[in-house]
């Protein structure tokens, strides 16, 4: 039996284990799949999360109910000594180990680019997990609770500054949709009106959203700012200390919730911690077959794709282009990865990755899209609906399918789901505040019962438990 490791269970890996099992005879090989999160995350949907259209938990499609015959370990691989044909795993729990493999699938992908700005680190939320995307949603419908209360002026337009720093597709979706949610959550609020709203895109470019030539870009700049937003072109984030914004054209103003869009940079275990041919970049060397190594150097037994991989590009017509790094590439490179691993076994030719993009489309909010393919551009609400259908199919198994149209059906009834749950972050502040007051009450009867808080603001970073313990461990330079 040959033991395949993937590493990595996002798109590229989830596909690449998925099509294995259908490929592969019981005899053939056993498949190890290693990730610290026990699903693969649907990320084109988080944008929607933020928003309330999308529910959190259907876009986190988990691992053990739809890859069967694969072996699952939760945890982190921080070291590949391809020499030895063997894995440096830090689990979930437990010391580290060693995984010996004969052939080893490259699927980490990459991790949120970040600068060191003041106060980045400490206000900013990423907005590539699932986690951020609900904590983005839920901190700012308790800033409207909060902003509610609190008389017209500085304190109640700072509860409701939104800043998201990246002019990206990831960027612009997620600004376009909460934008979409803070407009629709004003008629809850009469208290509130559309003045006290900021939303502020800023951008170091003199353009957004690269994935689009420069007229349908110049049109969502338009669209955005028609809409109320503002769209900082060619500006830098100097400064977000002390939830104050301090930016390079000298503009300043208080901010609540900084949402940190700004790119990927490559994964650190790729990076630094492999024996295998990486780029000055930081990605895998990738034939394109999508074994690593160059055509003149294969290097047997290891395999990459995604966005930890730098994949010739064969459908460009550019000399030494490279695939884009995104979704459409990554789930048909995990099904090419799959059969040429599979042919390879057998003895058959692999064949080369080869495909022709389909064109972009983004959501701009409920109602409102974009979409580019060549020279055709379609705005609006046809491509919002294109947006919603083709991700509705493209989402992996039926059943997520299913529950995500049905969650969009009750939306046309009820509108989207607006309650926020930010306490469940705190889910013990009711238990402690009611042992507190029990406590109080044998000490001093007459006392008044002390209230269980209200839900604090989230933290700033990635949030939860998970999170904060994968980071330095998936980093593996703690
Ligand atoms: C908000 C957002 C919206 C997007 N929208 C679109 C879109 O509309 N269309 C599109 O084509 N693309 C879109 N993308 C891009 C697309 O989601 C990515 O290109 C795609 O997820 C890349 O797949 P991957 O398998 O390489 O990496 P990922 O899907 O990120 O998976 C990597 C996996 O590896 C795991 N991992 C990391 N390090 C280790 C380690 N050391 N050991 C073990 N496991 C590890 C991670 O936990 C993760 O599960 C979007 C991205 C974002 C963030």
């Amino acid at each position: 039996m040959r033991r395949i490791l993937i590493v990595g269970g996002g798109y590229a890996g989830f596909y690449t284990a998925w099509r294995l099992e259908k490929k592969l005879r019981r005899d053939e090989a056993e498949v190890t799949l290693v990730d610290p999160r026990p699903y693969m995350t649907y990320q084109p949907f988080l944008p929607e999360v933020t928003a309330g259209s999308v529910e959190a938990r259907h876009v986190a499609v988990p691992l053990r109910r739809n890859l069967r015959r694969t072996r699952l370990i939760a945890g982190t691989v921080v070291n590949i000594d391809h020499a030895h044909r063997t894995a440096t795993l830090r689990p979930a729990e437990g010391a580290e180990r060693e995984l010996h493999y004969d052939t080893v699938v490259l699927t980490a992908g990459a991790v949120t680019r970040t600068f060191p700005i003041p106060g980045v680190a400490d206000e900013a939320i990423g907005l590539k997990h699932v986690e951020e995307a609900v904590a983005i949603r839920d901190r700012l419908l308790t800033a409207f609770e909060r902003a509610a209360t609190l008389p017209p002026g500085p304190e109640r337009r700072k509860l409701l500054t939104v800043t998201f720093v990246g002019g990206g597709f990831t960027g612009v979706e997620g600004f376009g949709e909460l934008l979409s949610l803070a407009t629709a959550l004003l008629k809850f609020y009469p208290e509130l009106s559309f003045d006290d709203l900021g939303f502020h895109l800023i951008e170091v470019r003199d353009r957004i959203l690269p994935e689009v030539t420069d007229k349908p870009g110049q049109w969502v700049v338009e669209h955005l700012e028609k809409r109320g937003g503002h769209v900082h072109l060619g500006t830098k984030l100097v400064s977000a200390a002390d939830d104050h914004i301090v930016l390079s054209d000298g503009t300043e103003y208080d901010n609540h919730l900084l949402v940190w869009t700004a790119g990927n940079q490559s994964n650190p275990v790729v990076a630094r911690h492999t024996d295998l041919p990486v780029h000055p970049d930081g990605l895998f060397q990738v034939r394109a077959d999508l074994r690593v190594g160059t055509d003149d150097a294969p290097v047997p037994d290891a395999w990459a794709a995604g966005d930890n991989a730098a994949v010739p590009d064969l459908a460009s017509d550019v000399p030494g282009a490279y695939t884009v790094p995104n979704a459409q590439n990554a789930v048909r490179q995990g099904k090419r990865l799959a059969a040429n691993i599979v042919a390879d076994l057998r003895g058959r030719k692999v064949k080369p990755y080869v495909h022709h993009s389909l064109g972009t489309v983004a959501t701009l909010g409920l109602g409102k899209g974009i979409f580019q393919y060549r020279r055709i551009v379609i705005k609006g609400v046809l491509a919002w609906l294109m947006h919603r259908g083709y991700h509705v199919l493209a989402v992996p198994t039926w059943e997520r399918k299913v529950r995500v149209f049905l969650v969009w059906v009750a939306a046309l009834f009820y509108g989207r789901d607006i309650a926020s749950l930010l306490s469940v972050q705190h889910p013990r502040a009711a238990f402690v505040a009611a042992t507190l007051g029990a406590r109080q009450r044998r000490t001093a009867p007459d006392a008044p019962a002390p209230e269980a808080p209200a839900p604090a603001p989230a933290p700033a970073s990635s949030g939860t438990e998970e999170a904060v313990a994968a980071a330095p461990r998936e980093a593996g330079d703690s």
